[in-house]
């Protein structure tokens, strides 16, 4: 039914490769790091300018950035050169080009913020605990993902439209909504596919659940909408 055409039904799946906005890889949020809480301009790496525990003085990864020799611990980072605090906090992995003696042969230099994004590129989770999560919480903040808008789909998926509207328009209006504006639709050639679609937004009516959007996910949901959308999957399947 929508214009452009743009593929068939796996193609609207945020779930899918071909549907997914390969920002946020279907997800609808980006994270965002506040390099403020990571980092503190004001202090000398000896005096703690990783504000992060991890990297804390006398940490592994703490010591791991003074045999690099490449930095002078005492002075404060606000004093760096431009060139010594990219390559202190942005560098991407790279071997070293003097390596100190002492160093690991074969151990790439990479700049602490760098390395945060590549350790935690999804945020905060469930598995991260104490100190770290509360680190975490601190530096890391998810924000609707500014390429798909929160919509979760890619711009291909999003061009596809049925009277101006595409699929994520389609899906935050409230199902009763949705019912009478697919109601004015008439499309002979996928009757069967629409004729569908309006008796389960009619059950879902029927159910007093005319206020829900298509939209929202499933945790979202009381209890006793869950039970309801439930009981609707369940008559679909018959
Ligand atoms: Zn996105």
């Amino acid at each position: 039914m929508g214009r452009p055409f743009v593929g068939y039904s796996h193609v609207f799946s945020f779930n899918d490769p071909a549907g997914m906005c390969p920002r946020c890889e279907g997800v609808g949020e980006a994270v965002d790091i506040d390099e403020r809480e990571l980092i503190d301009l004001d202090k000398s790496i000896n005096e703690g300018a990783f504000k992060f525990s991890a990297y804390a003085p006398g940490t592994w990864y703490w010591k791991w950035y003074k045999l690099t020799r490449l930095f002078d611990a005492d002075c404060k980072l606000r004093d760096y050169s431009k060139e010594d605090l990219d390559l202190l906090l942005y560098a991407e992995p790279q071997p070293l080009k003097n390596p100190p003696p002492d160093w690991y042969a074969t151990a790439k230099y990479e700049g602490v913020v760098h390395r945060f994004r590549r350790t935690y590129p999804d945020g905060v989770r469930d598995t991260h605990k104490g100190q770290t999560a509360r680190d975490l919480a601190r530096i890391i903040h998810r924000t609707t993902c500014p390429e798909c808008k929160g919509a979760r789909l890619n711009q291909a998926a999003l061009s596809c439209r049925i009277d101006g509207r595409n699929i994520d328009d389609l899906s935050r209006l409230s199902i009763a909504d949705l019912l009478a504006l697919a109601e004015t639709w008439t499309m002979p050639e996928v009757a069967p596919a629409l004729e569908n679609l309006i008796g389960q937004l009619r059950t879902l009516i029927d159910l007093g659940l005319g206020y829900l959007q298509l939209g929202r996910t499933t945790p979202s949901l009381s209890g006793g909408e869950a039970q309801r959308i439930k009981m609707v999957r369940h008559l679909a399947v018959l």
